[in-house]
């Protein structure tokens, strides 16, 4: 069987850029006129030439989005378990050599973070760790499944890279999605970010996406950090991925996110900056490229940027969120992963998203309508 380093190894990063940037009026016009599209019309519809139709772009993508999700924004909250980590990423506040007090939740502390998440309404959580396999491994994440289980509905996890077995292992304890972030695909500069640990073998982080799609999970999330690389090449590159693991793990949902570098301790500055209309042609164009495909925008996003993105292309939001162990009642002190730039509380955003006339989604998944994806 192919997998997705096959066919990324045909693509050549320059030849990719070269394309979206003389890329004419003619060709946007074409991809916009279109009903259906594909990734040539991504490649179109990223470039800065489609940025003078932004407006028609969003006006499509509204439709659209409404047509496949209605008026519906469904709300998550993370809760990260760790900031221990064994890898250097040059970006991230909890690398290692950043001289941080690390710390990891106990039983005790997950049901504190899980009842103060619970009072703010979450059923929906997104569970994140640094990567340390010896101390942050699937047998713990086994027993905080366990623990947080009977308080939410939803359980996604963002750790590091698994075998198709653990999956497996995680979706039967009850996980329903995983997000991992290939943060650059331009291979070339790969090490550089991350000099050091697992997350420097670029070929075992491509290729994570197919383990996931060999296991039984629902819902595989991708995306880049934008800020690293230049973020129509490495947006390409993620559509590509998606686009590939579409045809081949069929019976699996997609989502796409969009972290912005922000600023944390110890970190890099961005090497290209990504003004907010960039972001949203960006997610204008995965809208009318692929109209099933989930788009998630969280608290590092501004609280304007939010409220103007939800009649546009969303459809989930995180909010309320805390970047670090601890941070909603154990250890609020403690040092995050990145500032968050959206600050409001659960209730706040909720009230945002009925201004706009839509309706906040706190809980969009039951259990009981699991189904073995392999039958
Ligand atoms: S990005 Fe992830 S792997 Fe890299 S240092 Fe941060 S927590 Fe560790």
């Amino acid at each position: 069987m192919k997998d997705f380093l096959e066919i990324y190894n045909l693509q050549h990063w320059n030849t990719i850029k070269d394309r979206i940037y003389t890329t004419t009026t003619d060709e946007v016009r074409k991809s916009l006129n279109k009903s259906k599209r594909n990734l040539t019309d991504f490649l179109h519809l990223i470039s800065p030439t489609a940025s003078r139709e932004l407006e028609n772009m969003a006006q499509i993508a509204s439709k659209m989005n409404r047509q496949r999700f209605g008026k519906t924004i469904q709300l998550y909250a993370p809760l990260y378990l760790s900031n221990e980590c064994q890898n250097i990423c040059t970006y991230c506040g909890f690398s290692m050599d950043n001289k941080i007090k690390r710390k990891t939740l106990t039983n005790t502390e997950l049901i504190i973070e899980a009842m103060a998440l619970k009072d703010m309404g979450v059923e929906h959580i997104l569970l994140v760790s640094g990567e340390a396999n010896k101390s942050v491994d699937v047998h713990y994440f086994l027993n905080a499944i366990e623990i947080l289980k009977p308080y939410f509905e939803h359980i996604s996890i963002e750790v590091q890279p698994l075998s198709t077995e653990e999956y497996n292992i995680l979706h039967q304890a009850g996980v329903h999605s995983v997000l991992v972030y290939q943060e650059t695909y331009h291979q070339d500069v790969y090490k550089t970010y991350h000099p050091k640990g697992k997350k420097s073998n670029f070929e075992y982080r491509l290729n994570t996406p197919d383990r996931i799609g060999q296991s039984s999970m629902h819902k595989i999330g991708l995306g880049v950090l934008l800020g690293l690389e230049d973020w129509r090449v490495d947006s390409f590159f993620t559509a590509l991925h998606i686009d590939y693991l579409q045809k081949i793990y069929w019976q699996t949902k997609y989502s796409v996110s969009f972290p912005r570098l922000r600023p944390a301790h110890g970190i890099i500055e961005p090497n290209f900056i990504m003004e907010d209309k960039h972001l949203l042609q960006l997610i204008c164009a995965y809208r009318l490229w692929n109209p099933d495909l989930e788009i998630s925008i969280s608290t590092r996003e501004s609280e304007s940027f939010r409220e103007h993105i939800i009649p546009i292309a969303v459809t989930s939001m995180s909010a309320a969120s805390k970047t670090n162990p601890g941070g909603y009642k154990v250890d609020p002190q403690s040092l995050e992963q990145f500032e968050i730039s959206d600050e409001r509380s659960m209730l706040e955003i909720k009230n945002i998203i009925k201004e706009a006339g839509y309706d906040p989604i706190m809980k969009d998944w039951d259990s009981a309508y699991s189904y073995n994806k392999q039958s």
